[in-house]
């Protein structure tokens, strides 16, 4: 390593939940370092703290930390509004190697509320990006101390002895999972009390509450009035002393007592100033009805919710509600206070919020809590997927989400609420197009929906495709059991046709339909068929249907029911309605049930039974198969233990470090790499590449083939034709197979002198794989979501074959398995299609070699190589493409919080 960057400033939660500011340390700050250590530290704490050894005086401290910028030395500091309240530094030490020397100190008044794990985390993520691999700190001040900073942050701490003396060593590995957990969990909890005055406030004020019925802030002020709000109340407006009922304040400041939450309804201009006006007096929490900030608008209420530690709605909210009868507060502005239940509801566009809330409303899903997000400038759906996994009440979590800020944090902080809540999202946006004219397949396969798929997937996330879907879903989810992960339905209905159309729906939603046992049959009357889907025929009445029911749910190849009724002439006395068969019986049973009732008016309904349970009614079977092939989708999410990160051992990251510093230095705007430093560059990480020898004249391409050809297959070589910019070779016949003899190779390097003339700047030589299964594997960085990988059926063909899996990487073991079982031609590589079966392992650790490049090095923002060439022998790329771009080292996990796009800029 020879210079340590400076990361930029972020804004995170303490343990409590407050908001500081954590940045580095430079000549300004000295006045505050040198206050930190000498008047906001005792003695002791300056004994214990200080970890390093030349840290007998403040002023040295400050000296040390705010002198001119030196190389080798990070330092930076945690800021309460103006008051520096901790610092964290590490330097370089000049041996041993990539190791730097820790140093801590926290102001002692705000010991015990996690400046200093927050503080270290965020330096081990600037120490690794520097290069950094180890921190080392002396155990003068006191054994103890160190060791319980590195237990309470996660990292494992070494001895080590250097000139007698004893040392504490700790590796800042980066796929150190307990590390990562103990970050998240750190993350959750400062979340969830940072939410509590905006989720459970005790007191709430209306700011811009005016008098004329129908205006925003008046109608919210009603609402949670008449909600039976179980705190104090106020509104302000200048001018009135009261408002509907409700005391009113000219200012913020004039109120009784500091609201926990402020609704703020001001116009545009006023929201900045409301705001500071606010966090000044101590609120804790804004939801920000107000729409149409503009930028300036937008930076001036983010620093006034920063600065004072207040987390903020909106704007452009529709409002949030609490149904805790503790707290009953229906502080929106949308449908009606939605009833209490266990549904989290968070939506980012107010109208799908309305249209959610009345659907779950009549369907009679009660909800929790329930947030439009709006602007998302701060809180999003991460956060209330934190706090809807800290709270008793919620058990299902419905979410709309049209933007991600951070889909890599959401991502990770799913994975685990999905393994205790359902979680279920509408998928929004799937019609944007697709990467035009990409430059490679990998690239042409990696449309958002592919991206935002992979995410759901990857987190356990039940996506649906509309509101009613999502409602549909969640109809059944909340009401019965999940059916086992096999997911194999029983069809069942009193109309044949109507059956077969079930069954078709089930098939499309990847349910199977198993044989059941003949003997079934003796339960329905003659002529019906106990095939699957069952057909009872029109005679059977509810008593013989109930009893068949029993019997079906018993059976062991049966994880699921689908019952299927229509009205028929035999059916309409209320004594031989086959409907009384469902009705009658209980609600829960061994395995779901879903119904089908083709009178019914709406898509889906629940139906109350005799034992006060709920059974789902939808009037369709496509919906109803939908819902049961989610609930197998979730049963086997959960089936899943959760997977080790896949490994990708002997990747050589220095020399691609310096291979990727390199190109960019000299070319900052980025590019495709020349074949030999691809080569290079995957050769490093352990990819499969087949010898490549470079020509740039007849002569050498002649030598070149003489020594590869016994290397090939059936002794024959391959040349390529290469020029800068070149995109698919074969394509303008610059790729030249199956070459035997000196004249050939010859011959073809003439040909390409010909056609491509001085573009040329020379060729490739390679020695023929044998063949075998031809696979495409890539990699593509998205600006927000991260490195996606990419397999598909590959050769020259792939755009038009279009066959693909795709997940985000850090790939899982499981991921890999999922990704070559996704594919259409995965019979091919398992021998199933008559072929022989291929290396399997040899694709799997091409992937998560793919995976941890990219993971490594967002600078490689695209990778593509294809063919790999599978046999069952093993791997070979033939064809890789590489290309570079500046991209800062961005660490997704790293506990910050937001920075909206609308509040950029100065
Ligand atoms: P491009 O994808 O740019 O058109 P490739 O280098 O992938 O060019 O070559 C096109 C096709 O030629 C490959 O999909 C593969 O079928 C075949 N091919 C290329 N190089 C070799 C090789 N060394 N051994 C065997 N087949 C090859
Ligand atoms: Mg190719």
């Amino acid at each position: 390593m020879s210079t340590v960057r400076s990361p930029g400033g972020a804004e995170a939660l303490l343990a409590d939940g407050t908001t500081v500011e954590i940045r580095p340390l430079g000549p300004d700050d000295h006045g505050a370092v040198l206050g930190l250590h000498a008047d906001g530290m005792s003695e002791e704490s300056r004994r214990m703290r200080f970890f390093g050894v030349s840290r007998n005086a403040p002023r040295q401290a400050a000296d040390r930390l705010c002198g001119p910028p030196r190389t080798g030395l990070l330092a930076l500091g945690a800021w309460a509004g103006e008051e520096l309240v901790g610092e964290a530094d590490c330097e370089l030490l000049d041996e041993p190697p990539d190791t730097a020397e820790l140093a801590l100190a926290v102001a002692d008044r705000w010991h015990h509320r996690g400046v200093a794990t927050l503080l270290l985390e965020h330096l081990v993520h600037a120490a690794r990006a520097a290069g950094v691999r180890f921190f080392e700190a002396d155990t003068l001040g006191g054994n103890h101390a160190v060791h319980q900073v590195f237990a309470d942050l996660g990292l494992p701490v070494e001895r080590r002895y250097a000139h007698g003396e004893l040392r504490v060593r700790v590796p800042l590995d980066e796929n150190d999972e307990r590390y990562r957990s103990a970050v998240d969990e750190r993350g959750r909890s400062a979340d969830v009390a940072s939410l509590a005055a905006l989720l459970r406030p005790a007191s709430v004020a209306v700011v811009g509450a005016s008098r004329r019925e129908g205006s925003v802030g008046r109608t919210v002020l009603t609402r949670i009035r008449r909600g039976g709000f179980a705190g104090a109340l106020w509104a302000v407006n200048p001018h009135a002393d009261e408002i509907g009922g409700v005391p009113a304040y000219p200012s913020v400041a004039a109120l009784p007592a500091v609201p926990d939450l402020a609704l703020l309804a001001v116009p545009v201009g006023a929201v900045p100033g409301v705001a500071e006006e606010c966090g000044a007096a101590g609120v804790r929490a804004l939801v920000v009805l107000t729409s149409g900030l503009g930028a300036q608008e937008a930076r001036g209420l983010m620093r006034a919710c920063r600065r004072h530690s207040m987390r903020l709605v909106g704007p452009n909210s529709l409002g949030m509600a609490q149904t805790d009868p503790a707290v009953r507060l229906d502080a929106e502005f949308g449908g009606a206070f939605p009833r209490p239940g266990t549904a989290g509801v968070a939506v980012q566009s107010g109208g799908v919020g309305i249209a959610l809330l009345s659907r779950l409303a009549w369907l009679g899903i009660g909800v929790s809590s329930f947030v439009s997000l709006g602007d998302k400038y701060d809180v999003s759906g991460n956060d209330l997927l934190q706090w809807w996994e800290s709270d008793d009440r919620t058990d299902l979590a419905l979410l709309h989400l049209e933007s991600f800020g951070s889909p890599r944090a959401f991502g990770r902080t799913a994975r685990r609420v999905t393994r205790s809540i359902p979680v279920l999202t509408v998928d929004a946006g799937r019609s944007t197009a697709g990467r035009r004219g990409a430059a490679s397949h990998t690239a042409a396969a990696a449309t958002p929906t592919v991206t935002r798929e992979a995410l759901f997937r990857q987190a356990g996330i039940t996506a649906t495709r509309s509101i009613d879907e999502l409602v549909e879903t969640a109809a059944l989810l909340r009401a019965q059991p999940l059916p086992a992960p096999r997911g194999a339905v029983a069809v069942v209905s009193n109309a044949g046709g109507i059956g077969v159309l079930a069954a078709d729906a089930c098939a499309e939603a990847g349910l199977g339909l198993p044989e059941l046992p003949a003997e079934l049959g003796k339960l329905l009357p003659p002529g019906a068929s106990v095939r699957n889907p069952v057909d009872t025929t029109a005679a059977i009445g509810p008593t013989e249907l109930a009893l068949f029911l029993r019997a079906l749910e018993r059976e062991p190849a049966v994880d699921a029911i689908l019952v299927c009724l229509v009205p028929t002439a035999l059916g309409t006395t209320p004594a031989q309605d086959p409907v009384r068969a469902l009705l009658e019986g209980p609600a829960r049973r061994r395995v779901p049930i879903a119904a089908v009732l083709l009178d019914q008016q709406v898509p889906v309904r629940y139906r109350t039974c005799a034992d006060g349970g709920v059974l789902p009614a939808y009037s369709d079977s496509v919906a109803a198969a939908r819902a049961l092939g989610h609930a197998r989708d979730r049963a086997r999410w959960l089936a899943e233990a959760p997977s080790a990160l896949a490994v990708a051992p002997d990747c050589d990251r220095r020399a691609v470090r310096s291979l990727v510093d390199g190109y960019l230095t000299a070319h900052p705007d980025g590019g495709w790499l020349d074949p030999l430093s691809t080569a290079d560059l995957l050769g490093a990480y352990g990819l499969p590449l087949t010898a490549s020898v470079w020509a740039h004249d007849e002569h050498m391409a002649v030598a070149a083939a003489d020594g590869l050809r016994p290397l090939g297959h059936e002794g024959k070589v391959a040349l390529k034709a290469y020029w800068p910019g070149q995109v698919h070779k074969s394509a303008l016949g610059a790729v030249r197979t199956g070459l035997g003899t000196e004249a050939e190779v010859r011959a073809a390097y003439r040909e390409f002198t010909e056609r491509f003339g001085t573009e040329l700047t020379g060729a490739v030589v390679q020695p023929m794989a044998a063949p075998g299964v031809e696979l495409l594997a890539g990699v593509v960085q998205d600006q927000v979501f991260g490195p996606l990988v990419v397999l598909g059926a590959g050769g020259t063909a792939a755009d038009v074959l279009a066959d693909r899996s795709a997940r985000l990487a850090p790939l899982s073991e499981h991921d890999l398995t999922a990704m070559v079982a996704e594919l259409r031609s995965a019979p091919l590589l398992s021998g199933a299609a008559g072929t022989p079966a291929v290396d399997l392992a040899a694709v799997r650790s091409v992937l998560a070699r793919l995976s941890r490049l990219a993971d490594d090095f967002p600078e490689l923002v695209e990778a593509d190589l294809n063919p790999v060439i599978l046999r069952p022998d093993g791997a070979v790329c033939v064809d890789t493409r590489v290309r570079l771009e500046r991209r800062p080292s961005f660490d997704p996990y790293l506990r910050r919080l937001r920075r909206p796009a609308a509040a950029e800029g100065e």
